[in-house]
């Protein structure tokens, strides 16, 4: 059971407002789990209208151009640029900047997440080009999926029409899915993984270490690489616990035959430790932020930060 409770008065004594912050409120008991109460704040009214705001942009959005991709690199044992990863930014009209960790979550949970997959896929196939002529052209750049894609039996499809389209070699393309997309819909990622790594693509993990405590499927998953996830990273100087699953994960990737990439490095003890345990490929602000493709163009080299 979830509840909410909503008090008259902030509604003015009219009823509909009253059971629509009532609502509200009952969402949010939902959404931390059930089997609670909350009571109903205005903020609540306010990131709701925000959420709904938000919602109702996306279709916009792609029609006026208002996303665009930043490219974040990941850095091999040498100190170079092995790969990069292609991460959404959306400057919205009346709310500016919003990041992907807002709206990507409103997209999939109004439906409408499937248009921006669409819309990365093409963008990132139309950009590789010019990636590929300032590094390498064995750059691979690295594409994000959502939970909700890998239910749609077209995604192959869309995949494939905007490779072809831009004349992408899908060696030069990696996915990264979180481990609870990949296993949520098992059937279907398997059978869309098989075909993808057929064509040339690799397939990442993303966010490795944070969501099941089984690893008996990692035997039966077609995937390259395992991304650990952020917060291990963080806690390597302070938690004996991270270091120790750190090290874990490393270890059962190369007893497995799989890639290791670190993301979320941000100091220069972070990097010494994780090039130590032999880490293929690291990613974090300490080598680069994210940063539009004008930017890389001016200056491809990345700047390690003093971290
Ligand atoms: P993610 O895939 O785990 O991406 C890593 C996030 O960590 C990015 O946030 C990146 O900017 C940030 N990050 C990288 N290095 C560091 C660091 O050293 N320190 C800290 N504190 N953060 C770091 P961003 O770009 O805001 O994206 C957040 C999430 O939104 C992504 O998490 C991904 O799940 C999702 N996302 C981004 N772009 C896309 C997209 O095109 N499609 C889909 N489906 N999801 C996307
Ligand atoms: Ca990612
Ligand atoms: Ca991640």
């Amino acid at each position: 059971m979830s509840i909410g409770v909503a008090k008259a008065r902030e509604a003015g004594y009219d009823l509909s407002q009253l059971v629509s912050n009532a609502d509200l409120a009952m969402y949010r008991s939902k959404a931390r789990g059930r089997g609670v109460y909350t009571i109903f704040d205005p903020e609540m009214s306010e990131s709701h209208k925000r959420k709904i705001l938000i919602a109702n942009s996306i279709e916009a959005a792609i029609e006026e151009n208002q996303f665009s991709l930043h490219y974040q690199p990941k850095i091999n044992l040498n100190g170079e640029i092995d790969s990069l990863e292609a991460l959404i930014r959306w400057h919205h009209p009346e709310l500016g900047p919003v990041m992907p960790s807002e709206f990507i979550l409103v997209a999939e949970q109004a439906g409408k997440i499937t248009s921006i997959t669409q819309w990365v896929l093409n963008q990132a196939s139309k950009e590789l080009a010019e990636l590929m002529s300032i590094y390498t052209p064995k750059i691979r750049l690295a594409i994000n999926l959502s939970v909700h894609d890998l239910r749609h039996s077209e995604l192959f499809d869309w995949i494939y029409n905007a490779f072809q389209a831009h004349s992408v070699n899908p060696e030069n393309v990696e996915f990264e899915v979180t481990e609870s997309a990949y296993l949520d819909n098992f059937e279907t990622s398997e059978s869309l993984f098989k075909r993808l790594h057929n064509l040339g693509c690799t397939i990442a993990l993303d966010d490795f270490g944070t969501g099941y405590s089984s690893l008996s499927y990692l035997t039966r998953i077609t995937i390259d690489t395992l991304k650990i996830d952020r917060q291990f990273v963080m806690e390597l100087d302070t938690s004996e616990r991270s270091r120790l699953v750190t090290i874990s994960i490393i270890d059962l990737a190369r007893r497995l035959s799989l890639k290791i990439c670190a993301e979320g490095v941000e100091t220069i003890s972070q990097w010494e430790y994780l090039k130590a345990l032999g880490c293929d490929t690291l990613q974090g602000y300490l080598f680069s932020k994210p940063r539009p493709l004008a930017d890389i163009k001016n200056q491809p080299d990345y700047q390690r930060q003093a971290g």
